[in-house]
């Protein structure tokens, strides 16, 4: 199933407008989707969920923001959030032995959730099944829903963090503070949940790769490294950004953004190797099992330039809008 934007409308008839943006509030409203899991490409889950198209969290780095002009909406990337009514799910062990992944084009717990649910309605309506399911967030609102994921065999928290600075982070997105999203990843893991850091992405000369680790290491089964890609409108925002902000840098972004110059992520894959080996934890290569002894230590895996995840990203996403025509 793929979309192209002719075929893709928001029905009027079922969009209900909620509450209009303004300056400091999402626009939001309701809309009917035809189904809210979707085949997946991506080589995390056979399939994906993302109950809200849009996420306030408006991290300027989103690879997700192109949806935008899918979706009938004026407002930037940020500042609107559709939130999904889908037929309820009435049959979940057709997904046993399955992926799911939640949360590939949105954040499944945006702080909307709060009110409307619906991610919540999702695990409510996948419990029985024995798919195997991935959440992946920047909010420990997550928290919310521990006993209700406790009752999942098969499932696993991510929280990304690209930084131990909350200066730079407020730069960055809106989401809840890097040590809110520390403290919910080691409640799930002394809870005996299989969680995950996701270092991504990687700001050069900014993320301090090696002190996440060390600050993640103790409350997770994986951590995960992925590089910051620049392409599309959001390049030029975040080179922009750093030009003003870090001037020292700029000439190593134009290197690597511009030049396409690759040996920055060469050296920082030796770097954090041997810096994985002093600790004594495994380091891979795009390596995306799920498959992990939980009291092991965790693994680290570098997903540089991982060309199936940045091939299947752009259709992924479009395929998680699946409006109800
Ligand atoms: S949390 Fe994820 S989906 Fe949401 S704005 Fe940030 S990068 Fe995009």
């Amino acid at each position: 199933m793929c979309y192209d934007n002719k075929k893709i409308k928001v029905p009027q008839n079922t969009a209900t407008l909620i509450r209009k943006g303004n300056n400091m509030k999402p626009a939001i409203r309701e809309i009917n989707a035809k189904s809210i899991i979707t085949k997946s490409n991506l080589p995390v889950g056979d399939y994906c969920a993302n109950p809200y198209t849009g996420c306030t969290h408006a991290c300027k780095y989103c690879y997700a923001e192109f949806m935008k002009r899918f979706t009938n909406h004026m407002e930037p990337w940020g500042k609107f959030l559709d939130v999904k009514q889908w037929p309820v799910i009435r049959h979940p062990e057709k997904y046993n032995g399955k992926a799911i992944f939640i949360g590939s084009v949105t954040d499944p717990y945006n702080p909307q959730e709060e009110t409307y649910q619906r991610t919540r309605a999702l695990l409510e309506q996948l419990k029985g099944s024995n798919a195997t399911i991935s959440i992946a967030t920047k909010s420990d609102l997550v928290l919310r829903d521990l006993n209700l994921i406790k009752t999942f065999s098969n499932i696993r928290i991510s929280w990304s963090i690209n930084t131990l600075d909350e200066n730079f982070h407020q730069d960055m997105d809106n989401a809840v503070s890097i040590d809110r999203r520390l403290k919910a990843m080691k409640i799930f893991h002394d809870e005996g949940i299989p969680t995950a850091c996701f270092i991504s992405p990687i700001f050069p000369g900014i993320t301090t790769v090696k002190d996440i680790i060390l600050r993640a290491r103790n409350h997770c089964n994986w951590i995960w490294l992925e590089n910051l890609n620049l392409r599309g409108k959001y390049k030029a925002v975040i080179m922009d950004y750093i030009e003003e902000k870090y001037p020292d840098l700029f000439p190593l972004y134009q290197e690597i953004y511009t030049h396409k110059n690759r040996s920055y992520w060469e050296a920082m894959d030796n770097d954090v190797r041997r810096f994985a080996s002093e600790l004594g934890l495994e380091y891979v290569t795009n390596d995306d099992s799920m498959e992990r002894d939980f009291d092991a230590p965790p693994v680290i895996v570098n997903y540089f330039y991982h060309e199936q995840i940045k091939k299947s990203a752009r259709k992924e996403a479009l395929q998680c809008l699946n409006y109800q025509k």
